[in-house]
């Protein structure tokens, strides 16, 4: 049986890193200082400063100044705020990232609303948010870009193909569904009220994977030849309690009936990092009124 073709996200984002890191060093040349990143994390979730770690290495190595701020996880909604507007007026500073999830007490909206749109390199400030569905240019969050630049190595065009998006998240399923849209896709979103998310996500010729439910798509579930791109990370332990993680798709399965997947991990995770270093540049030539470099 033939098998599907892996797309290799772990050595596009290499690349995409490796460019960042000459962009962030003309800019430098330029202004006399480095571009910067600050990461805001309330509390202590392991997962959450595993991925604060990560972002704060992939700034190091691109020649990035990362921010790392570490706020008690009682802290108010005010604090937070109060916070974020601190690094919304510090001048190193060109772009804001707040963790999520927040802890119980605090109700994300706001704390989101207070980061400087022109600095919102999560892209989930309102203002991005319409930009994004209205076609302008803003801040595109990061793991939809990444699905769309993941795509790009195998589809030249997505013009007329049926996506559906598995997951409707803000985080991931309505940003990546407005990016099909605006190339032109057909799309469909499911959720968990759709009726027989199989039959939907089988028309699919661009299928994303976006519902946190570990191996939830299955080989009957994808059309023979279609794209898969899984943007699950789920920790699992296997009978012999070996923790691992594995997608939202059934990769083993799902590969003998795909024309080409993403794999978990070395997939979108590595691209999330890297269109992350891509905004924080873009939003440093913006703020100053420099055109948008070449990422
Ligand atoms: P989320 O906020 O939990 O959203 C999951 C979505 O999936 C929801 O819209 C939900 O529908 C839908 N869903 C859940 N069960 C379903 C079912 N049985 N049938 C149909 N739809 C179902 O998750 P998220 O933040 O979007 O993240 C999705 C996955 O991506 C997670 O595994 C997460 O860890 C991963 N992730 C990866 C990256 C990366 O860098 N690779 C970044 C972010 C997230 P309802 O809206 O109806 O509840």
């Amino acid at each position: 049986m033939s098998q599907a073709t892996v797309i290799d996200g772990r050595s596009l984002a290499a690349g995409l890193r490796q460019n960042a890191a000459g962009i962030a060093a003309c800019l430098c040349e330029e202004i006399g200082t480095a571009p910067g990143l600050a990461t805001v994390l309330v509390g202590d979730d392991p997962a959450s400063r595993l991925y604060v770690g990560a972002k704060a290495r992939a700034c190091a190595g691109a020649g990035v100044a990362a921010f790392d701020i570490r706020l008690p996880a009682g802290i108010s909604e005010a604090g937070l705020v109060a916070e974020v507007e601190r690094l919304n007026r510090d001048d190193r500073v060109d772009g804001v990232l707040v963790q999520l999830p927040l802890p119980r007490q605090i109700d994300p909206h706001p704390v989101i609303a207070a980061i400087d749109p022109a600095k919102d390199v999560d892209g989930f400030h309102p203002a991005n948010v319409g930009r994004l569905w209205s076609g302008a240019p803003g801040l595109v969050p990061c793991t939809p870009q990444g699905c769309l630049l993941l795509l790009g190595t195998v589809h030249e065009d997505l013009t007329g193909a049926e996506a559906v998006v598995l997951g409707r998240s803000n985080i991931v399923g309505k940003p990546v569904a407005a990016l099909l849209l605006a190339a032109d896709c057909t799309v469909t979103i499911v959720h968990s009220k759709s009726r027989d998310a199989a039959a939907i996500c089988r028309r699919a010729d661009i299928l994303i994977a976006a519902s946190g439910r570990p191996q939830m798509v299955k080989a009957g579930w994808v059309k023979p030849g279609a794209t898969v791109i899984d943007v699950g990370i789920n920790p699992v332990a296997d009978r012999e309690g070996r923790r691992r993680v594995v997608g939202d798709v059934d990769f083993a399965a799902v590969r003998a009936v795909a024309g080409a997947i993403t794999p978990v991990p070395g997939g979108v995770g590595p691209m999330t990092i890297a269109c992350l270093l891509r905004n924080t540049l873009l939003a440093a030539y913006r703020r100053r009124g420099l055109p948008d470099p070449r990422l």
